[in-house]
């Protein structure tokens, strides 16, 4: 099964353990964005950590991460929602000055005035007030930028491995959990069975252990290999929970009837204008890049009473 999350807790309380698997969804979201292969992996490995974050986040929102760059990439940026519907894009400021080797370093902090921002959004569903984190682009792989700002912005160690390539997104994340948590307590919150006799020190043991295991971790496994039978390959010897199940998809919320607003707002003249250039006018999304195409008769449609909903003309 693809295009899935999932998250386990290790049976004694110790760290939790997410995965994330997309094939379908990662496809449709590149369907109209061909980027160099060495852009896309970036984008991708950044999806996969955006969809492994929002699930430890408890809100109805949206959390956007990005890369920004002072190189040939302007931004690199992935947009998840709660309920793990993401989209994602990329700026370049020249397609020509990328090189087929380029690396998070050399693509994004050619200065060194590169940056790595979390937006969390709540939404307005919520009192809670939008979070903004800004830093340095520290490390080598997304994977490292990632783990520098959870160190320093969260308590919790926090590791993650990430792959992308044209067909597939994967992505694990494992977090050291703090004291007593997840579900190895009873109702008053004493120490349950399974982990009696755990002290800091056995899981401590239990994370070097777990997180030993993952490093063992290659892109290309990751990618071939579906979220259960990577967990069993990984973790065979050790006593998971599985907690959640959940399916991701790609989704952006451009449509026909959003562009056609934006070129009413144009006005009448400058469509025309437009169109006297060319046939067409057409309008690509900028965070998916699907195209949308408004014929003459198309854009009279926009400027008459009775829309449909598609913002193409209706006849009467
Ligand atoms: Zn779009």
């Amino acid at each position: 099964m693809t295009d899935t999350f999932k998250k386990y807790l290790m049976a004694d309380g110790s760290a939790r353990i997410q995965a994330v698997h997309l094939e379908s969804a990662w496809q449709t979201g590149l369907a109209h964005q061909p980027y160099p292969e060495c852009i896309r992996n970036l984008l991708g490995e950044l999806g996969a950590a955006a969809i492994l974050l929002t699930t430890n986040i408890k809100f109805q929102g949206s959390l956007v991460l990005q890369l920004q760059g002072d190189g040939p990439v302007s931004l690199i940026v992935v947009e998840c929602t709660s309920d793990l519907s993401f989209r994602a894009t990329v700026n370049l400021r020249d397609p020509d000055l990328v090189p087929a080797d380029g690396t998070l370093q050399s693509l994004l902090n050619a200065n060194g005035s590169g940056r790595f921002t979390v937006l969390l959004d709540p939404g307005k569903s919520t009192q809670m007030a939008p979070y903004q984190g800004i830093v340095p682009l520290e490390g080598d792989t997304v994977a490292q930028v990632l783990e520098a700002y959870m160190r320093n912005s969260e308590q919790l160690d926090t590791r993650l491995w990430l792959a992308a390539d044209g067909q597939r997104v994967a992505g694990v994340l494992l977090q050291h959990l703090p004291g007593t948590g997840g579900v190895a307590v009873d109702d008053g919150g004493r120490p349950a069975g399974a982990i009696q006799g755990s002290d800091a020190e056995a899981r401590a043991e239990s994370w070097n252990r777990i997180t030993q295991l993952a490093s063992t971790l290659g892109g290309q496994e990751m990618l071939d290999t579906d979220i259960d039978t990577l967990m069993r390959r990984l973790f065979w010897q050790e006593t998971l929970l599985e907690l959640e199940t959940r399916p991701v998809r790609w989704h952006c919320p451009c449509s026909r009837a959003r562009v056609g607003n934006m070129l009413r707002m144009l006005g009448r003249e400058e469509i025309d204008s437009l169109l006297q250039e060319r046939e067409k006018v057409s309008v690509s999304c900028n965070f998916c890049g699907k195209p949308y195409e408004f014929d003459a008769v198309d854009c009279a449609g926009l400027f008459v009473e009775n829309l449909d909903e598609s913002g193409s003309r209706t006849l009467h």
